[in-house]
């Protein structure tokens, strides 16, 4: 299943009940990515981005509403179509990394592999290629507390794409980063989208979310706005065109 996601959110409800009380995430959420496309989610602290990042990533389903991934409703797959779904067209990156402490730059990398069963030989030659793409040739048997801020969120990117996945979902990628090791971050993720793959980053940085093609603000679980950004991101320029690639949204 080559080719970038392409996404339909439509009346995406998601509602967190504890004790008496109820906390409403997402409200009546609509969202249409094309494939390739390039989204920065914004808006203010609890105003439902992870909820979102998480239903798009298929780590948590919605109340109601649909949601369909590739053309397909995603929603109503059992949990073990769903990991097959994640692992094999999804890839994450956290604002806290959430690598594996006692695995290896290697061994983290290689976990999404070992969880597909790809086989052994395969594994160990996309690990050597992903090390070394990321920078990380001569990190391969650190842990992630003998590695910086920037190498962690390195081998993390490289964990997230060694499946090959369709789209990338990114909460906060550059938050624990200093701006240099963040902007260093955010040109992987920007290269991965210019090589096709779809991409969400959440992010409190306008300045990222002018870079996106386009820009969702969050407000009280529901979209305040979705707007495309006066400059037009990767995507277009990896298409070598001057405006929106021919498959952009309306
Ligand atoms: P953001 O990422 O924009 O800061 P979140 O999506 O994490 O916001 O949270 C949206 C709202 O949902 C917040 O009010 C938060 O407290 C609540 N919330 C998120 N996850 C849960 C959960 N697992 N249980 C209960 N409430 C939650
Ligand atoms: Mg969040």
């Amino acid at each position: 299943m080559p080719g970038a996601a392409q996404i339909e959110l439509v009346a995406v409800e998601r509602v967190f009940h504890l004790g008496d009380s109820e906390v409403h995430a997402l409200r009546a959420v609509d969202l249409r990515l094309a494939a390739g496309d390039y989204l920065a989610v914004m808006g203010p602290s609890g105003s439902g981005k992870s909820t979102l990042l998480n239903i798009l990533g298929l780590l948590d389903r919605p109340n109601s509403g649909a949601y369909r991934l590739e053309g397909r409703d995603v929603t109503t797959l059992s949990p073990e179509e769903q990991a097959r779904v994640r692992s094999h067209r999804i890839g994450f990156v956290f604002q806290s990394f959430h690598l594996v402490p006692r695995l290896s730059a290697a061994e983290n990398i290689a976990l999404p592999m070992m969880l597909a069963g790809v086989a052994p030989k395969q594994r160990a030659e996309r690990v050597a290629r992903a090390l070394k793409d990321y920078g990380l040739a001569d990190r391969a048997g650190h842990r992630p507390d003998q590695l910086s801020g920037g190498q962690r969120q390195r081998v993390a990117i490289a964990r997230a794409t060694i499946m090959q996945p369709a789209l990338i979902l990114a909460d906060e990628p550059t938050g624990n980063l200093d701006r240099a090791t963040g902007e260093e971050v955010v040109r992987l993720l920007e290269a991965l989208n210019a090589g096709g793959v779809t991409l969400v980053v959440v992010t409190h940085d306008p300045a990222l979310g002018a870079r996106a093609r386009r820009r969702l603000l969050m407000e009280d679980g529901a979209v305040a706005s979705d707007m495309a950004t006066a400059v037009p991101g990767p995507l277009s320029q990896a298409t070598g065109a001057g405006g929106p690639p021919p498959d952009a949204p309306r």
